[in-house]
C-alpha cells in the first residue's frame, strides 16, 4: 500500500508513460515544474474502434485564472484529416496534450469513439493514439529498441516492415550495425530527418487508429523532406489524423481546417473558404506561420 503511493514511484511510472508517447524530456520536466503530475486516470479500458474523435465544449487552464482553451468543440470522423492552424501561443499544442491525456479539461469532454477519455486508463488511451512530434524523443539504445518501444510483443518482421513503410529501412541497413546501431543519447547519432522517420516507424508498428502530427515550420532539405512526406502520407492513410499544420500542402490535403486563436475556434472550413472569410487565417501567411 505504502509503496503504491510513494511519490517517487508514481513519478517513475508516469515518466515511463510520457516517454511511451515520445513526449520529450523537456515536456516531462515542464509537467513536473507545473505540478501537473497528478493526472487523474480512469479505470475503464478504452476499446477504441475506428477512431472518431470529438471535443465537446472543452475548457482548460494551465493556471487557474487564465483559460488556455475556451469552450472548444470540433470533431473528426474516422479516417478524417483535420489540420489545426493558429498563431504561436494560440493553443494548438495544448489541444494535442489534452488528447494525449497529459492534462484534463476543467470543463467539457473529449470523446474517442463515444467514450469520454477521462474515464479510461492512460495506458489504453495511449494505445489508441500515436503521436509523431517534430523533435522526436529517442532514448539511447538500438534502432530496434526505439522502434519497438512500448510494444513488447513486436516481432523482427514487424519492426522491419515498419521501418520500410517509414522509408527508413535503406538508411538503417547502411548503418554500421544495422538495426542494432545505437542511436546515441536522444538520437544524437542520427539526423533530424532520420530521427523523425524512426518515430514514424514506431507509429507504423503501433498502428493506432488516431494519429497526432506536429508539423515543423521549416522544411528539411529536398529529398529528405519528400521521403518524410511520403512516409507520413502513408501512415495517415487510414487513420483519423489531427495535424498541427504549418504547410499549405498539408492544409490542402485536409478535409477540415480549424483556425484556433486565443484558445477558441474562430473559423473552420477549407483553405478556399478560410481565405475568403477568415482574417486570422490570412494573417498566418503574412506571419509565415503557414509556408
Ligand atoms: P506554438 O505554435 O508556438 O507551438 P501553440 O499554439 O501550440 O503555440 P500552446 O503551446 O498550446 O500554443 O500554448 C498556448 C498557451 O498556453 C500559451 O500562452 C502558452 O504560453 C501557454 N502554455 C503552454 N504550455 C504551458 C504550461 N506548461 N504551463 C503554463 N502555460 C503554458
Amino acid at each position: 500500500f505504502l509503496l503504491a503511493y510513494d511519490p517517487a514511484k508514481r513519478l517513475g511510472n508516469l515518466n515511463v508513460q510520457l516517454q511511451r508517447e515520445l513526449v520529450g524530456v523537456k515536456r516531462a520536466f515542464e509537467l513536473i515544474d507545473h505540478g501537473k503530475l497528478e493526472v487523474s486516470e480512469g479505470t475503464d479500458k478504452l476499446e477504441a474502434g475506428r477512431g472518431a474523435l470529438s471535443f465537446e465544449n472543452v475548457t482548460f487552464a494551465y493556471k487557474h485564472d487564465v483559460p488556455t482553451i475556451k469552450n472548444l468543440s470540433f470533431s473528426a470522423a474516422p479516417g478524417e484529416k483535420v489540420a489545426i492552424v493558429g498563431r504561436s501561443g494560440a493553443g494548438k499544442s495544448t489541444i494535442i496534450n489534452l488528447i494525449l491525456g497529459m492534462y484534463r479539461p476543467s470543463g467539457g469532454s473529449i470523446l474517442i469513439d463515444d467514450t469520454d477519455i477521462s474515464t479510461v486508463t492512460l495506458q489504453s488511451l495511449r494505445d489508441a493514439v500515436s503521436y509523431v512530434a517534430q523533435d522526436t524523443f529517442l532514448f539511447s539504445g538500438s534502432i530496434r529498441e526505439n522502434v519497438a518501444f512500448g510494444q513488447p510483443n513486436a516481432t523482427e518482421e514487424g519492426i522491419v516492415k515498419a521501418l520500410e513503410a517509414a522509408q527508413a529501412l535503406d538508411f538503417v541497413r547502411n548503418l554500421p550495425d544495422g538495426l542494432d546501431t545505437d542511436v546515441g543519447n536522444n538520437g544524437a547519432n542520427l539526423s533530424g530527418g532520420q530521427r523523425q522517420r524512426i518515430s514514424i516507424a514506431r507509429a507504423f508498428l503501433k498502428d493506432a487508429p488516431i494519429l497526432l502530427l506536429d508539423e515543423a515550420t521549416s522544411a528539411l532539405d529536398g529529398d529528405t523532406e519528400k521521403q518524410l512526406q511520403a512516409a507520413l502520407d502513408k501512415l495517415s492513410a487510414n487513420k483519423t489524423t489531427i495535424t498541427v499544420a504549418h504547410r499549405l500542402s498539408t492544409i490542402l490535403n485536409a478535409q477540415k481546417v480549424i483556425v484556433v486563436d486565443a484558445g477558441e475556434i474562430v473559423a473552420e472550413g477549407t483553405h478556399e473558404t478560410l481565405q475568403r472569410e477568415s482574417n486570422v487565417y490570412k494573417s498566418l501567411f503574412v506571419a509565415h506561420e503557414i509556408v
